[in-house]
């Protein structure tokens, strides 16, 4: 299959999964004109250097761990044929398909393939390719958590079940698995730091320890430790959100994952073990298995089916341009505690989960506008886990909508109830979240309102969100919280 030949692994390829033996010989690129192109979060840069030079110290005299400034001349020196798994952005995997001496391989580090998504999609005819459908799908084909035919426990989904709000006094588990820095990460920030002090890269957010995995034997521990520690409370806990804990029942293996350090099916085979031993609850183990066969996988394949012009999709028509304050990153400029709590998390650990994610900061984000295509790279760029293949349709789609709802069957909007609902952060906040008027006004409630108003139409001809436009029809003071939203313009909250 490889042919024998050099096989050349991208930064995100670093696991023994895309070698095809114990022998192969391995080209590694560090390309300096990634990090000038864009600005990344400090942290990220650190993580994905650490996980190179980790993997080139392990390969030893097999690699070829060429350091250079673009790929193209860490090429042209290898200077013999190689092979590459299938990259994992439409960028990349132009560049390799134009080189002559580079084989393309099939992707590694999923659980479906491209053939049987084609598959299934096919089958789908018009219907839409929803993610619950896929993930059945998926699980049969797998035969993970299932009895025969039918799913474990007689269910395939568990998530009505999960929607329990953070616990007073907290999960009560061991914190998260954190490494200890070596002489590697130290070799990192020297040369991150000097590079910054030349002028030749400028990054986001703060530097601080490696929070997560750079090898694949420190990604096995944090797994272990996730399974043993954090898994039990994984479904219950998994849409909360506490000021104390940000990790709560989350893995923290996405930045592992997005590596290759990880295969996914490594978590998911622990995960079931775990439940099938009497450690995990089903509604646990099911809940985390489908963030992986389920929406990891679907998320995969959709950008390569929706093609590179999704990334630009603005159905919404958002224009806004994101405004300093949040693009930097400065959650000191931010009184609403909850963004401003979620900004932080972002700025000091290039991190946050997904209901912050997608509640908090795509919340807002949506709420006023915010040009879809610039926060994708927004998110890209600041988040430790980010890649083009997961942030497009996470932000786009998923978070966005814009889209218009292919990903997601109706917008993730939602008002200052439900951050009160899911979270402690609105009882010493210096907004009300029930608040719609006055100078407490909650700003993800006016926010909410607005959205609601400024897609009136669209919002009411979907079943799913008919009702908020009849609740919005009835608001007496509707131009009053228009026209505080107005008057806060991109100021911070
Ligand atoms: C606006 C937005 C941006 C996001 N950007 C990214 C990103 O750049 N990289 C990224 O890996 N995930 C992204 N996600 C998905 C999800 O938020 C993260 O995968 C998750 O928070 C990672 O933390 P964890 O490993 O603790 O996850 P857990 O809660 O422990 O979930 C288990 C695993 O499932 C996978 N997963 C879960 N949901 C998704 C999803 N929607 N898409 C892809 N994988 C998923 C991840 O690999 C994750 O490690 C984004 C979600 C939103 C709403
Ligand atoms: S009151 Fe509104 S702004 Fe303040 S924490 Fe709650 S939801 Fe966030």
């Amino acid at each position: 299959m490889g042919n024998g030949h050099r096989r050349w692994l991208f930064a995100d390829q670093l696991g023994d999964h895309f070698l095809d033996d114990d022998d192969q010989p391995v080209l590694l690129v560090e390309a300096r004109s990634v990090l000038e192109r864009r600005r990344f979060h400090r942290q990220k840069a650190h993580l994905v250097l650490s996980a190179l030079r980790h993997r080139a110290a392990e390969l030893g005299d097999r690699v070829i761990f060429a350091r250079t400034r673009t790929y193209g001349e860490a090429l042209d020196a290898a200077g013999e044929p190689l092979t590459v798994c299938h990259p994992t952005s439409h960028a990349a995997a132009a560049f390799v398909s134009g080189r002559a001496r580079v084989t393309v391989l099939p992707a590694r580090g999923f659980t479906t393939s491209r053939e049987d998504f084609a598959a299934w999609a096919e089958g789908r005819g018009d219907r839409r390719l929803l993610m619950e459908d896929f993930y059945r799908d998926a699980r049969r084909r797998l035969g993970v958590l299932m009895d025969g035919a039918e799913p474990a426990g007689g269910r395939w989904n568990f998530d009505a079940d999960n929607r329990e709000p953070p616990p007073r006094g907290g999960l009560g588990v061991p914190g998260p698995w954190r490494p200890v820095e070596d002489e590697i990460d130290e070799e990192v920030r020297r040369d991150l730091d000097r590079w910054e002090r030349d002028g030749v890269v400028s990054f986001v957010g703060r530097d601080g320890p490696r929070a997560f995995p750079a090898t694949r034997a420190e990604a096995a521990e944090a797994l272990a430790r996730f399974v043993a520690d954090r898994l039990p409370c994984f479904g219950p806990y998994q849409d909360a959100m506490s000021s104390g804990d940000p990790v709560m029942a989350h893995s923290l293996l996405s930045p592992a994952l997005n590596l290759g350090l990880l295969d996914p099916m490594d978590c998911v085979r622990e995960a079931e073990t775990a439940y099938q031993e009497g450690h995990v609850p089903l509604r646990s183990a099911e809940g985390y298995i489908r963030q992986l066969i389920g929406w990891r996988d679907y998320v995969w394949h959709l950008y390569w089916h929706l093609g590179p012009g999704y990334r630009r999709e603005n159905r919404l028509s958002a224009h806004t341009a994101l405004p300093a304050w949040f693009a930097e990153l400065d959650a000191d400029a931010v009184e609403a505690r909850c963004l401003s709590w979620a900004l932080r998390q972002v700025r000091d650990h290039g991190f946050a989960h997904h209901i912050v994610r997608l509640m908090v900061l795509g919340n807002y984000a949506l709420q006023r506008a915010f040009e879809p295509e610039r926060l994708t790279d927004w998110f890209h760029r600041c988040f430790v886990d980010g890649y083009d293949w997961v942030m497009t349709p996470n932000v786009v789609g998923m978070s966005q909508h814009a889209d218009g709802g292919l990903l997601a069957t109706k917008p993730y909007a939602s008002a200052g109830a439900y951050i009160n609902r899911m979270s402690d952060f609105c009882h010493d906040c210096r907004y009300r979240p029930d608040r719609r008027t006055g100078a407490d006004a909650c700003p993800f409630t006016t926010g909410y309102w607005s959205f609601v108003a400024r897609n009136e139409e669209l919002l009411a001809a979907n079943p799913r969100t008919s009702r908020s436009v009849h609740g919005m029809r009835r608001l007496a003071d509707l131009d009053e919280v228009r026209a505080i939203e107005a008057d806060r313009g991109d100021a911070p909250p």
